[in-house]
C-alpha cells in the first residue's frame, strides 16, 4: 500500500465511524428526503451494547436526511410495567418494585432492568412520567398510556417533522454530496494519476474550502435557539478542519432533537403504503396476540391504542389483521403451524393457536 492509499483507507474508516450511531435496540430510522421518498433502517440487533445497538446511517451520496422513531418502550399493565428491551424480548417490572433512576440516556427501572433512550432529556421525562403513573390506579394508568399513544401516533406531526428536518439540512446535504465526491472521487483519481504534485495540493485546497462552507452552513442551520446542539461552536470548528465531520454535519442537525420521537407507525403517508402495512401487521400481532388473547375480555392496552389508531386512519381490520389461510392450527403471532391437538405456541410463550377457518 502506498502512503496515499493508506491515507484514503484511513479517511474511509473515519467516515464510516462517523456514520455509526448507538441507538436503542428498538429504534427505527427513516431515511430519505421529500424528493426521493422515505424508507426505514433498523439497528444491527445481534450486537447489544448497554441496551443499545449500532446503526449505520446511509453512507453513500446523495446524502439523505434521517429521523428517529421509537415503539412504545414502557407499557403499563395492571400488575406490572412492561419494558420492551428488543423487538422480541420484554421484561415485566412489578409496580411495587419500581426504583427509577435516570443516568445520562439510560433509565434504570429496578435492580436488573434498564432501558436506553435516545436522549438524556427523554430519559428524565420518562422517569417523571413513570413516577406519575406509579401513583395512579390501573385504570388511570391505562388512560394515561392511551393518551401518550395518541400523541406519538400523530401521523401529521411525524410526517411534517421529518419533512422539516430534511428541508433544514438541504444545503448541508448537497454540499456533503459534493464534498464526498471530491474527497473520494476526484482527489483519489488525481493522486493516482499525478502522485504528490501541485494538482493534488490544489484539490486539497478545494476540499478545505468546501469544509469551510459546510461549517458556515452548519452554523446557519443551527442558529435557531430551539435546536440545542451541545458544543455547537466547537463542532463547527471540527467541521471546518475534519472532512468526516464536515460530510456528516447534517446528521447532527437532523438527529439532535428534544422532541419525543414518534411511534414508527406514525410514518403513515411518509413511507410506502405496502411497507407501512407490513410494519402495521407486525406491531398489531405483537400487541394483540399475547398469552390469554382467546379468552380475555379486554384487549391489551397497546392493542387498544393501535386499534383506535387504525380505525381513525381508516385502515380495515382485514388489512392489518388478515385472516389466516393455514390448514392447521396456527399461531396468530408468529404464523407457525402445529399438528392438531396442540393448543399453544411454544415459541411465543404460550400464545393460544387459532384453528383453521370453519369452512375447511
Ligand atoms: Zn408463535
Amino acid at each position: 500500500m502506498t502512503d496515499g492509499q493508506m491515507l484514503l483507507a484511513a479517511f474511509v474508516l473515519l467516515y464510516l465511524i462517523e456514520c455509526l450511531r448507538l441507538v436503542p435496540s428498538t429504534a427505527w430510522m427513516a431515511v430519505g428526503s421529500s424528493t426521493s421518498g422515505w424508507s426505514t433502517l433498523r439497528p444491527w440487533l445481534r450486537l447489544q451494547i448497554g441496551s443499545g445497538s449500532p446503526l449505520l446511517l446511509s453512507p453513500l451520496p446523495p446524502m439523505q436526511a434521517h429521523a428517529l422513531a421509537l415503539p412504545w418502550l414502557l407499557v403499563p399493565e395492571p400488575e406490572a410495567l412492561r419494558v420492551r428491551l428488543t423487538d422480541s424480548m420484554s421484561a415485566l417490572v412489578p409496580w411495587d418494585q419500581l426504583a427509577l433512576r435516570a443516568e445520562e440516556t439510560m433509565l434504570y427501572l429496578d435492580a436488573t432492568n434498564r432501558v436506553r433512550l435516545p436522549t438524556k432529556a427523554l430519559a428524565e421525562l420518562w422517569q417523571q412520567r413513570l413516577t406519575e403513573w406509579h401513583a395512579l390506579t390501573p385504570d388511570q394508568r391505562r388512560s394515561a398510556f392511551l393518551k401518550h399513544a395518541r400523541t406519538t401516533l400523530d401521523t401529521q406531526t411525524a410526517s411534517q417533522n421529518a419533512a422539516a428536518t430534511a428541508a433544514l439540512t438541504r444545503s448541508l446535504r448537497r454540499c456533503a454530496t459534493l464534498h464526498f465526491m471530491w474527497c473520494f472521487g476526484v482527489m483519489s483519481a488525481l493522486y493516482h494519476r499525478f502522485g504528490d504534485s501541485l494538482a493534488v495540493l490544489a484539490a486539497a485546497g478545494v476540499l478545505l474550502l468546501l469544509q469551510f462552507i459546510q461549517s458556515w452552513l452548519f452554523l446557519r442551520a443551527t442558529r435557531n435557539s430551539a435546536l440545542k446542539i451541545p458544543h455547537r461552536r466547537w463542532r463547527a470548528l471540527g467541521i471546518a478542519f475534519l472532512p468526516q465531520l464536515a460530510m456528516r454535519a447534517f446528521d447532527v442537525v437532523n438527529l439532535t432533537t428534544a422532541a419525543e420521537p414518534p411511534h414508527p407507525l406514525a410514518w403513515h403517508g411518509l413511507l410506502d403504503e405496502k411497507h407501512w402495512l407490513q410494519h402495521a401487521r407486525q406491531f398489531w400481532r405483537e400487541a394483540r396476540y399475547v398469552p390469554g388473547w382467546s379468552h380475555n375480555e379486554t384487549l391489551p392496552v397497546e392493542a387498544e391504542a393501535l386499534q383506535k389508531f387504525f380505525r381513525h386512519a381508516g385502515i380495515a381490520e382485514a388489512d392489518y389483521d388478515p385472516p389466516s389461510t393455514a390448514q392447521l392450527p396456527a399461531c396468530p403471532r408468529c404464523g407457525a403451524e402445529y399438528q392438531s391437538g396442540i393448543t399453544t405456541c411454544s415459541d411465543c410463550g404460550g400464545v393460544e393457536l387459532r384453528n383453521p377457518a370453519a369452512s375447511l
